[in-house]
């Protein structure tokens, strides 16, 4: 029978690329698996008990050309060979969170994107409907996959973490309310080094909304307002901001005399923004994107202040380790990028000894430079490569030295600081140089202070 079956080829199989092909054995679909490297155990032996075929350390051609339908990982690039040639052969090629979304059935989607604070705006949410007794599952980019939620355990309600290289292979994903956080330079290696191209990713997130949708939006943001000077958005934008000229009047989020508030259907849902229980100028913009969310989403004003307050925040971002003899240590491991390092600067009240370092994406520390002149006392360059970091700070920092190692790097930050100070790792670049990912770097840097 499998031969009147519709063939589903699966590139890449880690956590979106699994979800994908379970997903498409249940509803019917003749599904290959195929990936370049290897495929970790768990998830063969997931793919041996659901019968599907897989291959890994290659792509054999013939078998991916003969698809109807390819779900390409998001890690692959677009300049991938196997992707060209799906190009050419003209076949559909979709991502996974698109392939979920045609099997989703009347469940409501919340998605988010932006290249900073997805993840914990994305955790705000899920713990606001979760507080308040909503049907809802967590899923994308944050860890477990769409379409295996749905094969497995469907819910009233998705909230999605979605990627820049997730929402370039959409064709009709249409998120009832979808959040764009905030634009600034990241991945631009995989998109040409074109600034423009990663911007009309981000936007791809409310392309095929309607009238009837939500989009939640930055107002303080320079590239989200250029963006939406020139094109028209169908869904109904409200937006969140910190300046005083934006201030709504009407729906949207805002912050007064140290109050957030989010003004929705004529409630207005205040609290201080020192009962917020993450702190730092970037966690008011994430409350405020999902204040206005949860407002959207039905939920009453009590429910968001309880969850608001309750919030546990999440690891290896601007995660506070330890004291040792008067001198703090952070962990924002997770920041990759130099505009995550300005809002941990933003946020630092001492001295700062700054870990920075790793694979570079193409920064510009130019926005830094005005934070670092003015709090960081020394650079502790974490990376093989710190080329960048000694040419753009050497005239300005009076120290600035290299380590190779999480331990390394502890030690000499403890050195170079005193009595009140702060050890900030936050090294606005990836990690794969020295470590298997950002945990593995937070991780390694906890224990390295823990061991002091
Ligand atoms: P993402 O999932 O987009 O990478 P995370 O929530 O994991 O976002 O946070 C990534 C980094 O960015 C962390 O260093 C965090 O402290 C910082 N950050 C979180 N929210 C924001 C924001 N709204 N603007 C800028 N930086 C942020």
């Amino acid at each position: 029978m499998s031969g009147l079956k519709q063939k589903l080829v699966v590139l890449g199989a880690a956590e979106s690329g699994i979800g994908a092909a379970m997903l498409g054995q249940q509803q019917g679909w003749d599904v290959f698996v195929s990936d370049g490297g290897k495929i970790k155990e768990a998830y063969k032996s997931k793919l041996d008990q659901a019968d599907i075929g897989y291959e890994e350390g290659q792509h054999t051609e013939a078998r991916i050309l003969a698809a109807d339908c390819i779900i390409k990982s998001p890690g692959i690039p677009e300049k991938a060979p196997i992707v060209k040639k799906i190009r050419e052969a003209q076949i559909e090629l979709c991502s996974e969170i698109e392939f979920g979304y045609r099997y989703k059935g009347d469940s409501k989607i919340i998605a988010i994107t932006g290249s900073n604070g997805k993840s914990t705006t994305t955790k705000m949410i899920y713990h606001t409907l979760a507080t308040a007794g909503y049907d809802v599952s967590m899923v994308g980019n944050i860890g477990k996959s769409f379409a295996l939620q749905i094969a497995e355990a469907p819910t009233a309600w998705y909230v999605i973490e979605v990627s820049s290289f997730q929402l370039d292979d959409i064709q009709s994903f249409r998120p009832d309310i979808a959040l764009l956080l905030n634009i600034s330079p990241d991945h631009l290696d995989r998109y040409n080094y074109r600034y423009e191209d990663y911007i009309a990713a981000k936007f791809r997130i409310t392309a095929y909304q309607q009238e009837s949708d939500v989009f939640i939006t930055n107002r303080d943001d320079k590239e989200i307002n250029n963006y939406l000077a020139a094109n028209p958005i169908h869904a109904r934008t409200i937006y969140f901001t910190m300046s005083e000229q934006s201030k709504p009047n009407t729906d949207g989020a805002f912050i007064d005399n140290e109050q957030i508030h989010i003004k929705y259907d004529g409630e207005d849902t205040s609290m201080s923004i020192h009962d917020l229980s993450v702190k730092g100028k970037h966690n008011q913009y994430n409350s405020m994107a999902a204040g206005i969310s949860a407002r959207t989403a039905g939920i009453r004003s009590a429910k968001i202040r309880e969850s608001f307050s309750t919030f546990e925040g999440i690891a290896h971002r601007l995660e506070f380790v330890a004291t040792v003899r008067g001198v703090d240590f952070i962990n924002d491991s997770k920041a990759t990028n130099v505009n995550s390092v300005w809002f941990a600067l933003e946020s630092m009240k001492k001295p700062v000894v700054l870990i920075l370092g790793g694979q570079d994406k193409g920064n510009d520390y130019n926005e830094i430079k005005d934070l670092v002149a003015e709090k960081v006392k020394a650079i502790v360059c974490l990376g093989i490569d710190n080329k960048n970091i000694h040419d753009f700070f050497g005239s300005m920092v009076p120290t600035i030295v290299d380590t190779q190692s999480a331990k390394d790097a502890v030690l000499a930050a403890y050195s170079l600081a005193e009595k009140n100070d702060v050890v900030l790792l936050a090294p606005a670049c990836a990690s794969f140089d020295l470590f298997q990912n950002y945990e593995d770097r937070g991780d390694q840097f906890k224990e390295a202070v823990r061991s002091l």
